[in-house]
């Protein structure tokens, strides 16, 4: 095995997307927690929307807002 192989296995392992997490929807502001995304009018406020280019959607129901410009 050449040493170039085992550097590009490690950059794609690196690179592997990870899901939401709880961390990444809130953001803690001084005494208050504050949600960083829209939570769904359908699911509740449990279920987060998640953020596209033009549109927020969510996941479980498929319940979709489209952002004007
Ligand atoms: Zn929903």
């Amino acid at each position: 095995m050449a040493k170039d192989d085992k550097g590009k296995k490690d950059s794609k392992v690196a690179k592997k997307a990870a899901g939401a997490r709880a961390a990444d929807l809130y953001t803690i502001n001084g005494p208050k927690v504050e949600r960083k995304n829209k939570s769904c009018p359908k699911c509740g406020l449990g279920m987060f929307m998640a953020q596209h280019k033009d549109r927020i959607v969510c996941g479980k129901c498929h319940y979709c807002e489209f952002l004007q410009k």
